[in-house]
């Protein structure tokens, strides 16, 4: 047996008890529950859809661009060549197709205020200039005017203490679209290419390989930007809720970072525990996994595994760089990485409502923490039990888990829709394969 004693064993009625080796969560895996197949097809209330073009099915759709406060930047596509365009004029919102956007989250969970009141924060001279040039021009400031109005509504004010706002009132209150720390990025499409069903709505895994790369690096340019204009930001967390049951208000693809003063209890966590144990994420993570047979899918660049000890069934895909932070990584070190997440959100397909949690050493940290991400299966609810026993009952075991993804790995590698890595028994599963211990930071 490798790893921590206790830590994953089964009993001899086949109860599987694991202990996750950072969070020290307890979760059991009882016979008989569970192991369901990744559903591939429709659910039987889908139904037909009518196409519009741009999509207007949400708040996130093309033809919405005005519904969500001003955009910071977007990725165009124009001659097959990606180009960012940053903080562009309200008049060109429709002269290009955004496939992807970077906007301000409506409600933001830690406000512009909370940084101005706490720190002394002060909007950036880049944000600032922005501001004023958008609320200087007629359709910026009606533009702003109308999501502000929104916003208001939806938090409960009359119509008569919205109409009453002065311009200073809306100066203020709007400069949280400027220089607040949630944003969204949100992709073009809300249906997939080909769709008939309301169930065909495009997840991470309908993205192209290339799309998704494009995907990970414009959030990673948001990520350098946040913090390039926040100064007391200490960490910034990134995370995409993808359907209702994992939290997300609609169903349009969409990631959020959100800028925090303090990494976290879960990063504090891992800090200390890397502190006792430099190649902890080797030996407790990507080695065990390797001994267990967990790993199932790997390349150059990062390998996919089955996590224990989750209180939803989860996967984890590490970067092997010997950068540790996700906008130090190459583009080819991203590339692979991206090729191994986008490949198990294709897997698990579009009906599963999951997060996706990215981890990496905060930048004030010199703790070495390999750029990771969990994906988290939201399939069963936590309930009383739980509650009351701090022992988690996961209803799919990590040899399951693995089980539901291989197959449908290799189904979308003979389609053609991934490439660039290895599945099951072919992975490499060398021991110490994440070099993060390298690092010279
Ligand atoms: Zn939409």
């Amino acid at each position: 047996m490798y790893g921590l004693p206790g830590m994953y064993y089964t009993m001899p009625d086949g109860t599987i008890k694991q202990v996750n080796p950072f969070t020290k969560t307890e979760v059991w895996t009882v016979p008989g529950r569970g192991k369901k197949p990744l559903v591939n097809k429709p659910p039987a209330t889908a139904g037909n859809i009518e196409l519009h073009d741009p999509e207007d099915y949400c708040n996130f759709c093309g033809a919405h661009y005005l519904n969500v406060p001003p955009e910071k930047a977007r990725l165009v596509l124009r001659d097959g060549r990606y180009e960012v365009l940053e903080n562009i004029d309200t008049r060109d919102y429709f002269s290009t197709v955004a496939e992807f956007r970077r906007v301000p989250n409506l409600f933001e969970i830690v406000t512009v205020d909370y940084w101005r009141l706490n720190h002394g924060y002060n909007l950036s001279d880049k944000n600032q200039e922005w501001m004023d040039r958008i609320l200087e021009s007629p359709q910026g400031s009606e533009h702003v005017r109308r999501v502000l109005d929104l916003k208001l509504r939806l938090s409960g004010k009359s119509e008569e203490e919205i109409a009453a706002l002065s311009d200073d009132d809306i100066r203020h209150l709007s400069s949280a679209f400027f220089g607040g720390g949630h944003e969204l990025v949100i992709s073009r499409r809300h249906y997939r290419d080909g769709a008939t069903l309301s169930s065909d709505i495009c997840s991470a895994g309908c993205l192209s390989p290339e799309e998704h790369y494009r995907y990970l690096s414009f959030t990673i340019s948001a990520l350098v930007d946040i913090y390039e204009n926040n100064r007391y930001a200490r960490y910034v967390s990134v995370f995409q809720n993808w359907l209702a049951p994992a939290g997300a208000s609609f169903d349009h693809l969409h990631t959020q970072l959100v800028a925090l003063d303090e990494w976290g209890s879960s990063v504090d966590n891992e800090v200390e525990l890397v502190r006792k144990s430099p190649n902890i994420y080797n030996e407790l993570i990507v080695n065990f996994a390797a001994y267990s047979n967990l790993i199932f899918a790997e390349n150059d660049y990062a390998v996919a595994l089955a996590e224990i000890g989750h209180r939803y069934p989860t996967i984890g895909i590490y970067s092997k760089s010997v950068n540790l932070r996700p906008w130090d990584l190459t583009e080819e070190e991203l590339r692979g990485f991206s090729t191994l997440v986008h490949a198990c959100h294709a897997a698990m397909g579009n009906q599963v409502a999951c997060n996706e949690e990215w981890y990496y050493a905060p930048r004030d940290a010199l703790a070495h923490i390999p750029c990771h991400i969990l994906i988290k299966l939201r399939t069963n609810n936590p309930a009383g039990f739980e509650g009351g026993t701090k022992i988690y009952i996961n209803p799919i075991s990590p040899t399951d888990l693995r089980d539901m993804f291989v197959p449908r790995l290799y189904e979308l590698r003979d389609q053609g829709a991934i490439s660039g890595l290895k599945i099951a028994e072919e992975c490499p599963c060398q021991p110490n394969s994440l070099k993060y211990y390298l690092a010279r930071t």
